[in-house]
């Protein structure tokens, strides 16, 4: 999670009743792997380089049963 959002909620800068819902986050894939994007700040929160490695990943959308439509 980003370190700048963390510190805001920390010191009760903000409204948001959980950090969760302060967050404000974006993930995708790079040139090297996958980053994690602060949306509030403009800023990296992560980059995971994969190191040329192509990891399986599955993009399915696992959803209950129940809560399809
Ligand atoms: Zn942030």
């Amino acid at each position: 999670m980003c370190s700048a959002c963390l510190d805001e909620f920390a010191k009760g800068q903000t409204d948001a009743k959980t950090i969760g819902s302060y967050l404000r986050m974006d993930i995708g894939f790079t040139q090297r792997g996958i980053q994690v994007w602060c949306q509030r700040h403009d800023a990296n929160i992560v980059e995971i380089d994969f190191a040329g490695f192509q990891p399986e990943a599955d993009f399915r959308a696992l959803i209950p049963k129940e809560n399809k439509q």
